[in-house]
């Protein structure tokens, strides 16, 4: 037999009931773990899953600029458009640039 237990929400910290029928249910899924999240919380992140995941569908796209790498001489492609102001470098460069000027 179940019976209605209290829970506390791991995203709100609000207390939540775990139903009878939930348990229930839970047990006929064979899911072991009781909810950690309230009912909002749960209905939440699915939502913030689902738009992630349309984002994903539809991810948006940066503009890339074919340019040459000032350090390796490589052709490579940067998400900005290059002016000729200042060097621009392939990433491994771009890192190893970054890595020296610490
Ligand atoms: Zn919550
Ligand atoms: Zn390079």
């Amino acid at each position: 037999m179940f019976v209605d237990k209290t829970l506390v929400c791991r995203g709100c910290g609000q207390e939540f009931i775990f139903t009878a029928g939930e348990q229930q249910f839970y047990q006929l899924k064979g899911l072991l773990n009781e909810p950690g999240r309230c009912p909002t919380c749960r209905a939440a992140r699915k939502a913030a899953r689902a738009s992630a995941g349309l984002d994903e569908l539809e991810p948006r796209r940066r503009e890339m600029h074919p340019t040459i790498c000032a350090e390796c001489g490589a052709q490579t492609l940067v998400p900005f458009l290059p002016r000729g102001d200042k060097p621009v470098y392939c990433s491994p460069c771009f890192d190893r640039v970054r890595a020296m000027s610490r």
